[in-house]
C-alpha cells in the first residue's frame, strides 16, 4: 500500500516506434523490480498515438519481448483489465475530455507558429535538454483579432500556459531532489496541429485514470516531469512518485537509441544467441545492483531490490559488452 492507502501501481509505457533496445530493457527491469518489490501492480500501456512513427507489428511484438526477459504485468492490451483499452490510440476520448477541462480553465491557447518560427526561437538561451528550446510565448500574447486573422491561414496547435513564477520541486527516487523553474521550458504543446494529442497530455491523463502511484522511466524524460507536474496541478490530481533510470550510452559515448539496431532485443537473441537470464544479469550489473554479471531472472532480484542502490550517473556500455552478454 502507498502511504495514502491506495495500492501501489506502476507501468511500462513503451512507444512502438522501434524494437526494444538495451536502454528500454534496463528501464523495464527496474520499473518491474521497483513495483514488484513493493508488492504492487503493473500496467502495460502502448504509447502509439503517433500513427506515422508507430508500427502495429512492433506493438504486437512488444509484449512477447518483455515476457522473454521474464517480466509480467497485471493489466495490458494482451490481458485486459479495468482500465482498458491499454493502447493510447484507443483512448482519445479521455484526452479530449482533459483538453476540454484545461480549455475551460483558460490554460490553453492556439499556437500558429511554423516550424521555421520555432527554429528561429531555437537560439533562445534556455530550454530543457530533452524537450528542446523553450517556446518564447509568441502566440500567448496574440490579440483576439490577430488570432482570428492567423486562423484563416493555419490550423493551430494547442499549448499549455506554464506558470513562469512557479518552481516544480520533487524528490526523484533515483536522481534525488530535483527542481525546475516554470519558465525553463516555456509553454508546451498538448495537441499538435495535425490533431494528435501530445505525449505530455496523454501520459498524465492515462497515469491519473490508471491510478498509477509510481512512475519509473528513462532519464531522458526527467525534463518532462515539470510539465507533467504542472498538468497534475491544473487537473487537481496528486502526482505519482517519479524515478528516472540511468541513461545508457553506446561504447562510443553517444546515446543508445533505436538507431543502434544491433542492440535490439530480438537481434541480441536471434543473431548473437543471447539468453534472457544472461541479459537480465547484465542489466542488473549495469544498474549497479551487483559487481559482476551473473545469469539470473528478474524475480531473483526482488528480495534485495532497493531503488537507492541504482546508480544515478549515465552508464557507458563497456567495449566487451557483447562478450559479457553472450558469456564468452
Ligand atoms: N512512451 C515513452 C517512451 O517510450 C515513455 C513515457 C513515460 O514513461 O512517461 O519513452
Amino acid at each position: 500500500m502507498a502511504a495514502n492507502g491506495k495500492p501501489i501501481r506502476g507501468r511500462f509505457a513503451p512507444t512502438p516506434s522501434g524494437r526494444l533496445h538495451l536502454g528500454n530493457a534496463l528501464t523495464a527491469l527496474l520499473a518491474w523490480l521497483h513495483i514488484r518489490s513493493a508488492g504492487g501492480e503493473i500496467v502495460l500501456r502502448l504509447e502509439d498515438l503517433d500513427r506515422q512513427r508507430c508500427k502495429p507489428e512492433l506493438a504486437g511484438e512488444l509484449p512477447g519481448e518483455l515476457k522473454w526477459l521474464g517480466l509480467d504485468w497485471d493489466e495490458g492490451p494482451d490481458v485486459g483489465g479495468p482500465h482498458a483499452p491499454y493502447e493510447q490510440s484507443r483512448r482519445t476520448a479521455l484526452y479530449e475530455r482533459v483538453l476540454d477541462e484545461l480549455q475551460r480553465q483558460g490554460r490553453l491557447y492556439p499556437c500558429y507558429c511554423s516550424r521555421a518560427d520555432l527554429q528561429a526561437a531555437a537560439s533562445a538561451p534556455h530550454g530543457l535538454d530533452a524537450e528542446g528550446p523553450a517556446y518564447p510565448g509568441t502566440c500567448r500574447r496574440l490579440t483576439a483579432a490577430e488570432r482570428t486573422e492567423r486562423a484563416l491561414r493555419k490550423t493551430p496547435s494547442l499549448r499549455f500556459a506554464m506558470d513562469e513564477q512557479a518552481n516544480y520541486r520533487f524528490h526523484d527516487g533515483i536522481a534525488g531532489e530535483t527542481v525546475f523553474s516554470g519558465a525553463s521550458g516555456g509553454d508546451f504543446v498538448v495537441r499538435r496541429a495535425d490533431g494528435i494529442v501530445a505525449y505530455q497530455l496523454a501520459v498524465v491523463a492515462d497515469d491519473i485514470e490508471m491510478e498509477i502511484t509510481d512512475v519509473l522511466r528513462g532519464w531522458d524524460l526527467l525534463d518532462s516531469t515539470p510539465r507533467q507536474l504542472a498538468l497534475y496541478e491544473a487537473l487537481g490530481s496528486p502526482p505519482p512518485r517519479f524515478a528516472h533510470s540511468p541513461l545508457l550510452l553506446g561504447a562510443d559515448g553517444s546515446r543508445l537509441s533505436k538507431r543502434h539496431g544491433a542492440v535490439s532485443l530480438p537481434e541480441l537473441r536471434d543473431r548473437f544467441g543471447v539468453r534472457a537470464e544472461r541479459l537480465v544479469g547484465f542489466l542488473a550489473w549495469l544498474a549497479g545492483l551487483c559487481d559482476r554479471v551473473e545469469a539470473s531472472r528478474p524475480a531473483d532480484w526482488i528480495a534485495a531490490f532497493d531503488l537507492a542502490s541504482v546508480r544515478r550517473q549515465a552508464v557507458t556500455l563497456p567495449d566487451n559488452w557483447i562478450d559479457l552478454l553472450t558469456g564468452k
